[in-house]
């Protein structure tokens, strides 16, 4: 999986097939044989070069597979060995492919925010027929004495409306006060798909702290190392997809933690 999504980062901003051709070599043309395609370990016996030619790859070849094994893994920890691990998971590849193409392009491929989606809904879905009514939305609003409006709403859609909804007047105010973009419809899109995994309640607003002040330490470090001045565009949507996999293995967790900073829980 990590190998494929090496793959997938690579190739679908360049609008390629993600199944053929086959691997190559991006400098000599050979088509990579098993040997060469063994995750990580090939990385580290073949010291990060091509084995015909020596052209040198970067380690972060070797991390991505790194990272999805250790995703996958704990996937498997916490919701342990059944489908809601398997959708975790798929939830998670899609949110590493747009951390590293964001980064790259300045894209968040729809594709992935669509599967992110698609999962959200699933496990809404998963969620009603074990709880039903339980696991829904209450807007609960009585007018008088005789007019009382009781509606149930799936958690997933009304996470995903309040999600884009929220980025959409963020990006509409930021843009008002720092005269330029601050936020792509990317990002809107992707806060709509993790809103629809996350609902629209603390674990959102968690969600969104996190990337906010991940994307402030970074930036602030940028600045100090030199490596970007004041005026330089750092993406969001890495920030969201670090924020997001943190969020799905430990949003439980997270949110009294980070809500309990910002809010009295
Ligand atoms: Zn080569």
């Amino acid at each position: 999986m990590g190998s494929f999504l090496n793959v997938v980062i690579f190739r679908l901003p360049r609008r390629e097939s993600l199944i053929s051709p086959p691997s190559r070599c991006l400098s000599c043309g050979q088509r990579l044989g098993v040997v060469d395609l063994v995750p990580v370990l090939s990385y580290i016996a073949l010291l990060g070069r091509c084995r015909h030619c020596g052209r040198r790859y970067s380690p972060r070849y070797m991390f991505v597979e790194l990272a999805t094994g250790l995703c996958a893994l704990g996937a498997w920890h916490v919701f342990g060995p059944n489908l809601r691990a398997v959708l975790g998971f798929v939830a998670v590849s899609c949110l590493i492919v747009i951390f590293f193409i964001d980064l790259d392009h300045f894209i968040i491929p729809d594709e992935a925010v669509a599967i992110i989606a698609g999962v959200g809904v699933v496990l809404d879905v998963m969620r009603m027929l074990e709880r039903g009514g339980q696991a829904m939305v209450v807007f609960d609003e009585r007018l008088s004495a005789a007019v009382h409006y009781t509606v149930l709403l799936p958690r997933s859609l009304v996470g995903a409306a309040v999600g884009a909804g929220l980025f959409v007047a963020i990006a509409f105010v930021a843009e008002r006060l720092f005269r330029r973009p601050a936020m792509g419809w990317g990002d809107v899109k992707l806060a709509g798909a993790m809103g629809a995994i996350l609902g629209p309640g603390f674990q959102f607003l968690t969600f969104f702290l996190l990337a906010v002040v991940t994307g402030a330490v970074v930036g602030v470090v940028c600045m100090l190392v030199g490596s970007c001045g004041r005026r330089d565009y750092l993406p969001f949507g890495p920030m969201l997809a670090a924020s997001g996999v943190a969020m799905i293995y430990f949003g439980d967790v997270l949110t009294p933690a980070v809500m309990s900073r910002f809010l009295v829980m």
